[in-house]
């Protein structure tokens, strides 16, 4: 009985109160599984795709805390990702402040919370590392992206090749991707490891338009006047044999009464998801309307990685079927952390965005994340010798949980 006794209250004073935050996170992870989220989503039916699998390479779950977190970071919008930076730049420096110890500690402490943040921010989106893959069991359909870039854009990462593009896409699951530089056309050889195809994403009057297949050098001017004049590029396009389809956020911002003349005009598709930071927030209320469009007059809907170099993930997925036409032509997958960015206010991104990120974790990630977090409380949490350093023999001894020393009295 008194050995129980003193567990407990080993138990109650010493992992209660010198370690919350670990307890709290062991409880969130166990709470977040009560409202799951799967690893995937059709964009347009909401529905678990059939047929598609989000899968994680050994590396990427046995570092699922850091993973996990560099991917929810990835898929913040702008206004989430300014909301979420302040306040946890804020929130650890207050903490750090108010912590007990030496004035410089202190100030170390206060300093090295936003640092840690703004150090992740760069690691998501320079930091190589093992990355999520779409696999699907259906052999009739490409897995392929109809929207990125090359150093060749102006705003695209500085050396950033083809063939770096390819590299990126296939470490993703993809097969095939269009190549859309901003008023560059693609028109390289690329067949491996994917096959890159022929493209160009064109600025024309509060618009882009990602034009696909066999595109041609256009005077942009004329598409620059006003609305009416930029709506004749679709005509230009299939003129050319390519296909032209509205981009986002562009649509959505600037042109969301303009939709039905869009379709009058001749647009082949519209972009539903666009995992840039600037489109991401893209609300499912305006998507189902675009949807509801795309459906009335059988045009193509599409995701877009928009990648630019930058970041290591894709937001979005698409099945297309070569044989089908139109809507049904192509299926949108996508990851419901990114659909999810335009339905909630940016201001709760501190908390929505991790929320978010546990919820839809597999339970082999949710298995790591509780692993790592039981072997940092054990380290931490079991008392030393004196004269003991620490090291990997705590950890050791600490297995032996029944050799814990009477306290001394
Ligand atoms: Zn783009």
């Amino acid at each position: 009985m008194a050995a129980i006794a003193l567990i407990t209250k080993i138990v109650r004073v010493n992992l209660l109160r010198r370690h919350p935050i670990a307890l709290a996170m062991l409880a969130l992870l166990l709470w977040s599984a009560l409202q799951p989220l799967p690893g995937l989503v059709d964009a347009v039916t909401g529905t678990v795709p059939a047929g598609a699998d989000l899968v994680r390479p050994t590396a990427y779950t046995v570092l699922a805390p850091l993973s996990n977190v560099l991917d929810a970071l990835t898929f913040l919008s702008v206004p989430r990702a300014k909301a979420f930076l302040a306040v946890w730049v804020v929130a650890l420096a207050l903490w750090g402040a108010l912590r007990r110890g030496t004035p410089g500690r202190r100030i170390a402490r206060t300093l090295l919370g936003p640092l840690a943040i703004v150090l992740l921010g760069a690691g998501a989106v320079l930091l190589p590392r093992p990355v999520p893959s779409l696999v699907t069991a259906d052999s009739g359909v490409t897995v392929i992206d109809y929207h990125a870039h090359t150093a060749a854009s102006h705003d695209g990462r500085p050396g950033w090749r083809a063939q770096d593009l390819a590299a990126w896409h296939a470490a993703q699951g993809f097969q095939a991707s269009y190549v859309t530089d901003h008023n560059v056309i693609f028109n390289q050889a690329v067949d491996e490891p994917i096959r890159l195809l022929p493209g160009v994403e064109w600025s024309v009057y509060a618009q882009h338009v990602v034009a696909l297949g066999a595109v041609a050098p256009i005077d942009r001017g004329v598409y620059n006047r006003d609305t009416r004049a930029m709506l004749g590029l679709f005509a230009e396009l299939h003129r050319q044999g390519a296909l032209g389809l509205a981009s986002l956020p562009e649509y959505w911002e600037q042109h969301w009464g303009d939709l039905t003349d869009f379709v009058a005009a001749g647009v082949d598709g519209f972009e539903i998801v666009n995992c840039a930071p600037r489109a991401i927030g893209f609300p499912a209320a305006l998507r189902a309307q675009v949807l509801q469009l795309a459906a009335q007059h059988d045009l193509l809907v599409v995701g877009a990685s928009d990648n630019h170099g930058w970041g290591k993930v894709t937001c979005v997925w698409n099945l297309s079927s070569p044989s089908a036409h139109g809507y049904g032509a192509n299926h949108v997958i996508a990851r419901p952390i990114a659909l999810a960015q335009g339905d909630w206010d940016a201001w709760t991104a501190a908390y929505t965005q991790p929320w978010l990120m546990l919820r839809a974790l597999s339970w082999s990630e949710r298995s790591s994340w509780i692993t790592w977090i039981l072997v940092i409380l054990i380290y931490r949490a079991v008392p030393r010798r004196a004269g003991d350093s620490a090291g990997i023999g705590i950890l050791a001894r600490s297995l032996e949980l029944f050799k814990v020393r009477r306290p001394p009295g």
